[in-house]
This record gives structure tokens, C-alpha cells and sequence, in this order.
């Protein structure tokens, strides 16, 4: 259970939104720096953030290991 971020796609909006309606508190956003983290072991990949965001901002997985990979070809 977890997420990827397309960090090219997902946008400053997206980020605050995310953050504030996950329901488990996977993410935490910081509007200064503009830099969102997340903690994919709290994930229950309900799929409430990918629906709400810009199309291909995020991707539900249903691995941390999966999502490891996936961000790492992402943020090449
Ligand atoms: S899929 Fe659900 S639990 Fe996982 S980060 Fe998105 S909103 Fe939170």
C-alpha cells in the first residue's frame, strides 16, 4: 500500500489538497518551501489523493517496494 508522486505533474494546489484529506496523515506539506513528503508505511491505498489531483500527479501501488521503484524512475 502506497503512493508515487510524478513530481514533473503534480501541482502546488494538489500538494495542500493531498495533505489535507488523506485520511491516514501520509502526507505532510509544507507551503513555504513548497515541498511535500509522505510516509508510504501509513498508506491504505484508498485512492482519495489520486482522484482529487491533476491527472498523473499520483499513482496508487499496492507495495512500498513497488513504489520505491516506480518514484525512483519518476525522479530520474
Ligand atoms: S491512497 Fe489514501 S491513504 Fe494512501 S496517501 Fe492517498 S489518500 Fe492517503
Amino acid at each position: 500500500m502506497a503512493v508515487v508522486v510524478n513530481k514533473k505533474v503534480i501541482k502546488k494546489a494538489d500538494k495542500s489538497t493531498v495533505a489535507s484529506i488523506c485520511p491516514m496523515g501520509v502526507y505532510t506539506y509544507d507551503p513555504k518551501s513548497d515541498t511535500l513528503s509522505w510516509d508510504n508505511e501509513k498508506c491504505i491505498s484508498c485512492g482519495a489523493c489520486a482522484s482529487v489531483t491533476t491527472p498523473g500527479a499520483i499513482e496508487v501501488v499496492y507495495s512500498v517496494e513497488e513504489a520505491e521503484e516506480r518514484q525512483q524512475d519518476l525522479d530520474k
